[in-house]
């Protein structure tokens, strides 16, 4: 079987630390977390920004802080930024952090229910957003929260918008969307195109086991606690806590961790681009 990704989803939009204390909010409490958790066997971060008053921002200054923190402790990791919808609506602030030219950004292709919100995905900001992936030449991580979205996927490489190999990333578990079970799991891995890599993200409680399901069935993982907050025995969770658990898992049933530069193999990533980001976030700096 192939070498495990590890992706850790490490602080997302939504948890305080008054839901838990190890949630990593600024630059360098996130950047300390890349590194433990690197050293531990992950290789893909998904990187949010908050600002100074902890909360959601698309403003670029800050994701720039956290890319070039995070490079300064752990150089060799694949930075992959979010493009999510909690911290904005603005199509152009959405599509900021694809114009800093991380080695991946996250690509939600349709809408869906999530507690308190629509997280809407409309089909002409997919097309928009697709469009600067293509200019960009970022390498998508397509989210997946239902079979719709794969399908929007395709129709999208159809329209010549995305370029396959594609990366997608099952999210089961979110209340609203499409539950965890080992079943629907294997629905969405089946109705992939084939050449496709893919992980498998379970929120809340359903994180370890649907971990588990994808380390056996061939695929990646993304934990993290934009993910779940809390350990499969009740305790607060930490980001290097779950990555720990995740590479006890599979080495107990020998399935080996790929490290960055194995991971961009898989991915197929461009070894060369893997600085690119630093190049662009400093430029950004300067204007
Ligand atoms: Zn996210």
């Amino acid at each position: 079987m192939e070498k495990l990704i590890i992706t850790v989803a490490l602080t997302g939009n939504v948890p305080t630390k008054e839901m838990n204390p190890y949630v990593p909010i600024s630059a360098e409490e996130i950047a300390q977390d890349v590194r433990r958790c690197r050293d531990l066997g992950a290789s893909v971060f998904h990187v949010h920004a908050r600002g100074r008053d902890g909360k959601p921002t698309l403003k670029l200054e800050y994701y720039i802080e956290n890319v070039l923190r995070i490079k300064e402790v752990a150089p060799d990791v694949i930075i992959q930024l979010s493009t999510g919808a909690r911290a904005g609506k603005d199509w152009q602030d959405r599509a900021g952090p694809v114009k800093l030219l991380p080695e991946m950004a996250s690509f939600t292709t349709g809408s869906t229910n999530l507690p308190g919100i629509v997280y809407e995905n409309s089909p002409q900001f997919l097309e928009f957003l697709a469009s600067l992936f293509k200019e960009t030449e970022v390498k998508p991580e397509l989210e997946i929260f239902e079979v719709g979205m794969i399908n929007n996927a395709i129709f999208l490489s159809k329209k010549g918008y995305l370029e396959p190999p594609f990366h997608f990333n099952f999210v089961l578990g979110a209340p609203g969307a499409m539950p965890y079970s080992v079943k629907n799991l294997l629905f969405l891995l089946e109705s992939i195109p084939p050449n496709s890599t893919w992980s498998a993200t379970g929120i809340g409680n359903s994180a370890i086991p649907c971990a588990t399901a994808s380390i056996i069935m061939g695929g990646h993982v993304r934990v993290g606690l934009e993910d779940s907050l809390f350990m499969p025995d009740g305790s607060l969770a930490t980001n290097p806590k779950l990555v720990e658990k995740v590479v006890k898992i599979a080495k107990e049933i020998g399935r080996e961790i790929a490290t960055p530069d194995e991971a961009r193999k898989i991915l197929s990533l461009d070894p060369l681009k893997k600085d690119v980001i630093l190049e662009r976030c400093f430029s950004y700096r300067k204007n």
